[in-house]
């Protein structure tokens, strides 16, 4: 088989993790021919996620949080320690970084240490991990900077708290908001083929058809 028809068919790694006491589904995605890799959601248990991504001999690129809650975003210092990778997040999140120390109350978890951005990322960049790219939704809702990543090729969605299987992200927390979430499901998550495949950030797979047809929160009442 010619080398690059194999290339263009390259499969993209991607485990999903859940970690810490919230099970914060973490997604390890790579290239398996450029062994490039990228980290989303690094809440917790940064050392399973290290060695998953040592056993695929990936080279951790980029880490990408979704949004600033503590359970998404808790490990991402102790990961960009060790892979020397940068951390992104939606600038309309950087409020809620002051507040980690209350987000911990909330869970009952130790206090992180400060996280420090590198670069903020919304609708119209994309990032990648070898030739797999996502682009990036502004998707604000359950947090002012909540996005998801939309990988085209691969037709998966990466949700964060904006979208879960049944269900959507609460609204209650400082910078939540039911109008807005509503609002980001139709005009840019549904807007989705339905065969996307949903990785939400807590609980199990679904897709955006599957949602689309049952989702309480999502279905229009036509009674
Ligand atoms: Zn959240």
């Amino acid at each position: 088989m010619p080398l690059v028809f194999h290339r263009y068919n390259s499969y993209m790694v991607h485990e999903i993790l859940p970690v810490g006491p919230l099970q914060c589904n973490c997604s390890i995605i790579g290239d398996e021919n450029t062994h490039e890799g990228m980290v989303i959601d690094p809440g917790d248990d940064i050392s399973a996620v290290v060695a998953i991504a040592k056993k695929h001999n990936l080279q951790i690129k980029q880490i990408v949080i979704t949004h600033a809650h503590i359970d998404h975003i808790g490990g991402a210092m102790k990961l960009r320690v060790l892979t020397g990778a940068p951390i992104l997040l939606n600038e309309n999140d950087y409020a809620l970084l002051k507040m980690l120390d209350v987000q911990a109350t909330w869970i009952g978890v130790p206090t992180p240490e400060k996280v420090e951005i590198d670069r903020s990322i919304s609708t119209g960049e994309s990032v990648s991990a070898g030739m797999h790219t996502a682009q990036v939704l502004h998707t604000p809702g359950h947090t002012e900077g909540s996005i998801c990543l939309y990988f085209e090729n691969e037709k998966k969605l990466i949700a964060g708290d904006t979208l879960f299987a049944g269900s959507i992200g609460r609204t209650d927390l400082p910078g939540g908001s039911m109008q807005k979430i509503i609002r980001s499901l139709h005009n840019t998550v549904l807007a989705l083929p339905d065969e996307t495949v949903v990785v939400p950030g807590h609980g199990e797979l679904t897709t955006i058809g599957e949602e689309r047809e049952s989702n309480p929160f999502l279905v229009k009442n036509t009674r």
